[in-house]
């Protein structure tokens, strides 16, 4: 049996950490945080009910997450309400799609060799008459993908795209967090130890042994460790490899990684359900051309919350500031629901805003696929020596990148390529 060592208490962590545990290993997961789940965070106190300030949604038929959940005995609620979009403060009901999205499936469906979606938009969508079009692509890639359009594979968005599943969207009743706290009581029954509140600066390895240390000076020796801190880590390089890892960090910078400022504003009451010119009874997410252009209820939960969401690579413009975002997000509200900002306020109980770009845990948000991650996927998924490994969301390729399913799935196929 082996000692493990097992870097970051998120999904992907505690995925691998449980399997790894129950088959005996000595397992020990190092967290910086001063709690467990990483990306997946529950607001509790500040709210009349506990909100997500990361993941939220279980897309579709996941069946690693409803699995676990179904497990934990914990139960899914599907969504329901209806779509809209606003476009030059016009309101139509539905999505973004219509004729020149089906062309764009269309000419999609044709491509063999991958290129980025902005060179493909320039070669099949040029001109006046797409414009609309181009910026539908890059707001629907910057918001659901985080990515960069002139980075971000076009093959990668036609396999995900295709594969979207807006019907069978589901909340969790008890909340994202009661799955880590099901799987981090899993991995202690087990035996295994979760180290909080210690950030690793450095991972000391040579074949068969890995010296873990800490901010704080402490050192956790292993015989193998898994490193499974966001991809917007590695990128930072702020954990160090001793050896190096020169290859490796090429390949970290050839992976796409987004970012999203999440806004979350509970009002005294659900203004949208009857209001004089918008009358969105209905409204599950609503799709806009405003500066924070997505936004969603808890339908059919009836809590009166907004959320917003501002993804891709604006998001990390040093200049944005709380009271600037918070700004941002009034102005974006009264385009939309047209309202004045101060009929927005007043009606304003709590907000919170989750920028996930300054997360020193995170530097950013979840992973997209560029050209060139294939070729980066293959090297950093290959285990260095029988010692090192790399998990974790980004670590994945398959049709649910960036989300808990793609981090339980790296987690569990990591676990189990141990020997
Ligand atoms: C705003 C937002 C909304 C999202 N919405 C959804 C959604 O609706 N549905 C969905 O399925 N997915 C969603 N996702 C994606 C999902 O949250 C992630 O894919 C998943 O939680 C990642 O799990 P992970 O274990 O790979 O990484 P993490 O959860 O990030 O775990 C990695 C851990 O490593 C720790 N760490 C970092 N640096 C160090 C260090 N130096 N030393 C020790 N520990 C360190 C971090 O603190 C973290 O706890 C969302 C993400 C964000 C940011």
């Amino acid at each position: 049996m082996s000692n493990i060592v097992i870097i970051g208490c998120g999904a992907s962590g505690l995925m691998s950490a449980r399997m790894l545990a129950e088959k005996n290993h000595k397992v020990t997961v190092i967290e910086a945080r001063d709690r467990i789940g990483g990306r997946i965070q529950e607001l509790n106190g500040k709210f009349s009910r506990p909100v997500e300030a990361g993941a939220e949604f279980i897309h579709g038929s996941q069946s690693l997450t409803l699995g676990l959940l179904h497990e934990a005995k914990g139960e899914a609620m599907q969504l329901n309400g209806k779509h809209y979009t606003l476009s030059k403060g016009e309101l139509e009901r539905g999505d973004l799609m219509d004729d020149q999205w089906d062309e764009l499936t269309q000419a999609l469906n044709t491509l063999t060799t991958d290129t980025d979606m902005a060179s493909f938009l320039d070669k099949h969508f040029k001109g006046a008459t797409y414009q609309d079009l181009r910026n539908r692509v890059q707001r629907f890639a910057e918001g659901f993908d985080t990515a960069d359009i002139r980075r971000v594979s076009a093959l990668a968005l036609r396999e995900e795209w295709s594969e979207t599943d807006e019907d069978h969207q589901y909340h969790i009743r008890d909340g994202y967090s009661s799955l880590m706290q099901y799987l981090a009581a899993k991995v202690k029954d087990a035996g295994g130890t979760i180290m909080l509140s210690s950030p690793v600066r450095e991972i000391a390895w040579r074949k068969g042994y890995v010296k873990v240390t800490t901010d704080a000076g402490g050192c956790i020796e292993g015989e193998k460790v898994i490193v499974t801190v966001p991809l917007g880590v590695l990128q930072k390089g702020t954990i160090h490899f001793t050896p190096d890892l020169p290859q490796h960090r090429t390949a970290f910078q050839a992976m796409g990684f987004g970012g999203v400022i999440k806004f979350l504003f509970e009002f005294n009451e659900p203004f949208w359900e009857d209001h004089a010119s918008r009358n969105l009874k209905n409204l599950a997410f609503l799709f806009s051309d405003a500066d924070i252009p997505t936004w969603w209820t808890q339908l059919p939960d009836k809590t009166p919350l907004l959320t917003g969401w501002f993804g891709g690579p604006r998001t990390f413009n040093a200049h944005h500031r709380t009271g600037d975002l918070f700004a941002q997000a009034i102005a974006s509200l009264q385009y939309i629901f047209k309202l004045t900002p101060a009929e927005i306020e007043s009606r304003i109980r709590h907000w919170h805003i989750a920028d996930w770009t300054q997360d020193p845990y995170t530097h950013g948000a979840y992973g997209y696929t560029t050209v060139e991650t294939t070729d980066a996927l293959a090297l950093v998924t290959k285990p260095v020596q029988d010692t090192l490994y790399f998990a974790g969301e980004a670590m994945y390729e398959g049709p649910s990148m960036g989300t808990v399913e793609a981090a339980l799935t790296s987690g569990k196929e990591t676990a189990e390529n141990m020997n």
